[in-house]
C-alpha cells in the first residue's frame, strides 16, 4: 500500500484530513532506540490490523537523527530530516543523546522551533503497572505543559560576569530594584510569560478536554507569588475560558452548576503537588506553564511506577512529534530488555491524535491485560518483586509479542 500524507485543515489548525494509509515518520533514537522501536512499529501494525480489519494501514518512513544519521549521512541532523516530518505532519521518535562537546543541534529544540510545537502534553494513566499508591487507578491525567515560555527559554547571566553586573546596575537604578534583594555576586536568569503564547496553550488543552468528554481543566501555578509572571499566567486562562469558544461548555467553579459541563478551576503548585496524591481523583486534564510542569509530569508518572510507562508528545497547530519520555539508558542497548511501554504509549496516544482511537485502545488493553498477569520487562519484574509479587520476565520484544497476544 503506498502512503499518502497527513494534511493540517485550513479552517481549523488543531484538526487533522488524515488519509487510510498515512505516512507517519520515524527516528529510531540513540541507544536502547534500536529495542524499543521495532518493538512498538510491531505493536501498532498489529493493533491498526485488528481495529480495522486491513482497511487503514500506517507507512513508516524512517527518517534520520542522531547517531544512526552521524553513520549515515555523516550529519547528526540533517537538514531533510526536519523536512520530512514538517511535511508528513506527524512524527514519532526514540529517545536522543544529549549532544556532547557542542557543536550538535538539538533535535528536540530545532523541531520545536521548526514546528512551533508549543505544547507539551503528557497523558499519564493506570495501566497495572506496579505503582507506590494504594489506588492508583484513580490516576488518570493529562498534563499540558507549555514548552516554549518560562525560565527554560535560556536568557540567563552567571553571576560576576559584566553584562550581569551591568543588568545589575540597570536594575537598581533605572528600576528602583533594592539592593538587598538582587546582591553584587547574584546571576540573573529572565522568565517570561506571554499572553499570546499562554492563550494558545490554554485553548489546546480546552478543545483537548472537548473533544475527549474530560471532567475537569485545572491550571497550575504559582501566582500567590509571582504575580505578573504566574499570576497573568492564571488569569489569561480564565480569559480563555470565557470565550465564545468555551463559555457554554465550561463551568467555573464557585461559579454555578456543573450541569453537564466541564469544570474549571486553579490551584497553587505547591498544594497541587500534595493534592495528586491527597486528593488523586480530583484532577484530570491539567495546564502549567513550561517549569511546573516539568515538575509535576514526573510526579504523576511517579504515581503509576515511573517513566517506563509514560507517554509524551510535542504538539502545535496541527504538527506533533510523539516520544519517549525516558532517555537512551545506553547500558542497555541493543540488549533487547528494557521496557518499550514509554514509546508504545506514545505511538497510542499519536493514534489517538489522527482519529484512530479504537487502535489506541486495543493499545491500552494489550499492556493491561499483559500486566495483569504479572508479565514484563526487567524493570517491571523488579518493581513486583519488592511488592512481594512474583513476575515473568520477557526480553523488550517478547514485551510487544505478549501485548499484540493479548489485545
Ligand atoms: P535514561 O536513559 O532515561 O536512563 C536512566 C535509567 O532509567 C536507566 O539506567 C534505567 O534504570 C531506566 N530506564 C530508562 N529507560 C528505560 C526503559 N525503556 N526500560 C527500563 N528502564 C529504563 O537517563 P540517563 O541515563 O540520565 O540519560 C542517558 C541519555 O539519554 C543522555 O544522553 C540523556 O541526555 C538522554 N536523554 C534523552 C531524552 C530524550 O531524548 N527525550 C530524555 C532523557 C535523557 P535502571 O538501570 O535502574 O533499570
Amino acid at each position: 500500500m503506498n502512503g499518502e500524507k497527513i494534511r493540517i485543515s485550513n479552517i481549523f489548525p488543531d484538526e487533522l484530513i488524515v488519509p487510510n494509509n498515512p505516512i507517519i515518520t520515524y527516528i529510531e533514537g540513540d541507544g536502547i532506540g534500536v529495542d524499543i522501536t521495532p518493538a512498538m512499529i510491531e505493536v501498532v501494525d498489529s493493533a491498526v490490523k485488528k481495529a480495522y480489519a486491513g482497511k487503514k494501514r500506517i507507512v513508516w518512513k524512517e527518517v534520520y537523527a542522531g547517531q544512526k544519521a552521524k553513520r549515515l549521512k555523516n550529519d547528526y541532523l540533517p537538514e531533510e530530516t526536519l523536512y520530512e516530518i514538517k511535511e508528513h505532519v506527524v512524527g514519532i521518535k526514540g529517545p536522543m543523546e544529549t549532544p556532547v562537546g557542542g557543536g550538535i543541534r538539538s533535535l528536540n529544540v530545532a523541531l520545536r522551533q521548526l514546528l512551533d510545537l508549543y505544547s507539551c502534553v503528557r497523558p499519564v494513566k493506570y495501566l497495572g503497572q506496579p505503582s507506590p499508591l494504594r489506588h492508583p487507578e484513580q490516576v488518570n491525567y493529562v498534563i499540558f505543559r507549555e514548552n516554549t515560555d518560562d525560565i527554560y527559554i535560556g536568557v540567563e547571566w552567571q553571576a560576576n560576569t559584566p553584562q550581569v553586573k551591568k543588568l545589575i546596575e540597570f536594575l537598581r537604578k533605572e528600576m528602583n530594584v533594592d539592593a538587598k534583594k538582587i546582591p553584587d555576586d547574584a546571576g540573573i536568569g529572565i522568565k517570561p510569560a506571554s499572553e499570546y503564547k499562554t492563550k494558545r496553550h490554554v485553548r489546546k488543552a480546552l478543545r483537548y478536554a472537548i473533544k475527549n468528554n474530560r471532567r475537569v481543566v485545572t491550571v497550575m501555578h504559582k501566582g500567590n507569588i509571582q504575580k505578573f509572571t504566574d499570576g497573568a499566567f492564571r488569569n489569561w486562562a480564565y480569559e480563555v475560558v470565557k470565550e465564545d469558544e468555551f463559555k457554554d461548555k465550561f463551568v467555573i467553579e464557585g461559579e454555578g452548576e456543573a450541569d453537564g459541563k466541564i469544570l474549571f478551576n486553579d490551584r497553587i503548585a505547591d498544594n497541587m503537588f500534595q493534592q495528586l496524591l491527597t486528593r488523586t481523583a480530583d484532577y484530570d486534564v491539567i495546564v502549567t506553564q513550561n517549569l511546573n510542569g516539568d515538575y509535576l509530569s514526573d510526579e504523576a508518572a511517579g504515581m503509576v511506577g515511573g517513566l517506563g510507562f509514560a507517554p509524551g508528545a510535542n504538539i502545535g497547530d496541527g504538527y506533533a512529534v510523539f516520544e519517549a519520555t525516558h532517555g537512551t539508558a545506553p547500558k542497555y542497548a541493543g540488549k533487547d530488555m528494557v521496557n518499550p511501554g514509554s514509546l508504545i504509549l506514545s505511538a497510542a496516544f499519536m493514534l489517538e491524535y489522527i482519529g484512530w482511537k479504537e487502535a489506541a485502545k486495543l493499545i491500552e488493553d494489550g499492556i493491561r491485560n499483559t500486566l495483569k498477569e504479572n508479565i514484563g520487562t526487567y524493570d517491571v519484574i523488579r518493581e513486583l518483586s519488592k511488592l512481594g509479587i512474583k513476575g515473568y520476565e520477557v526480553k523488550c520484544s517478547e514485551f510487544a509479542k505478549e501485548i499484540i497476544r493479548r489485545m
